[in-house]
């Protein structure tokens, strides 16, 4: 899976395969999605019209709470299929673990069939906590590949990060650049952006990069979707990763996993 890939949330679908389309030429070849996200068919046309090898590319949609449990699972996987217009996808998540529900264990055996049946080359979740992930572990065969959750430097996620290591499981960071707020304005960040010459928002997904996480930053404008992926000729000294890495407030900007049960 490519460390640096291209978020598509809240890029409505008639944006989404002009958006996805500029991303692809500047070299991304990872695209994250979601069918909550309703954009499913834009990024299939998008990768349809792009005429790049469907080896040399690298999708994720998630499956959405009002579809848990075994068969519904197994129905909405053929429908974002069907939207994204591909044979299999590269990676398919559980979106949030819906921990009240206790459903998600019977998903992911419907997401272990689609596995083995070679429809999604990986298969992972979202949002899950470690004792999600502990109770998951326990019931099913296959180690989520990836648990994708929210990551940033006002959310460093420590404890999960260091649980997903001792599992063999990829940390994805969501909302890596913190949505953009406050985040690229904050000074340690903008004195750092200045000391190379790069932006703030490069410096953030340096950081990352060489922390090891996988990052889907978001932008539907051209400029910033080229500047995002153009941070792989610089690196951030020991001194610039200690001081991003101080910023953590173990702030979250979305939902608490385990009380989000919105279907
Ligand atoms: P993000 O941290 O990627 O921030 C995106 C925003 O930052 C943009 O809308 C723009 O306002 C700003 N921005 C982007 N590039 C910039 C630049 N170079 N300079 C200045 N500002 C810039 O936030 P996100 O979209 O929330 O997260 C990224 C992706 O993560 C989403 O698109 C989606 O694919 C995924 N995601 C997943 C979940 C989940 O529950 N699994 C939740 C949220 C997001």
């Amino acid at each position: 899976m490519p460390q640096l890939g291209f978020g598509v949330w809240q890029v409505p679908d008639d944006e989404a395969q002009s958006a996805v389309a500029t991303a692809l030429e500047a070299g991304y070849r990872s695209i994250d999605t979601a069918a909550i996200y309703g954009n499913e068919e834009g990024v299939g046309r998008a990768v349809a019209a792009s005429g790049l090898p469907r080896e040399d590319l690298f999708i994720t949609t998630k499956l959405w709470n009002g579809d848990q449990g075994y068969d519904a699972t197994l129905r909405a996987f053929d429908t974002s299929l069907e939207k994204l217009g591909l044979e299999y996808v590269d990676l398919y998540l559980i979106h949030w673990p819906l921990p009240s529900r206790g459903t998600f264990v019977d998903t992911y055996k419907a997401f272990e069939k689609i596995h083995a049946d070679g429809r999604a080359k990986a298969i992972g979740v979202s949002n899950f906590l470690p004792e999600h992930l502990k109770t998951l572990i326990e019931a099913t065969s296959v180690i989520p590949a990836v648990n994708q959750i929210e990551l940033h430097p006002h959310l460093q996620q420590h404890a999960a990060r260091d649980f997903h290591a001792a599992q063999g499981i990829a940390t994805e960071a969501w909302s890596p650049l913190g949505q953009g707020k406050g985040l690229l304005e904050v000074p340690a960040i903008v004195a750092i952006a200045q000391k190379h010459g790069r932006s703030p928002a490069q410096i953030v997904l340096r950081w990352h990069l060489q922390l090891g996480t996988i990052v889907i930053p978001k932008s539907v404008t051209p400029s910033r979707i080229k500047e995002n992926i153009d941070v792989f000729d610089f690196s951030l000294d020991t001194e610039d990763m200690a001081a991003i890495s101080a910023l953590n407030e173990d702030r979250r900007i979305g939902p608490d996993p385990a009380a989000f049960d919105v279907v």
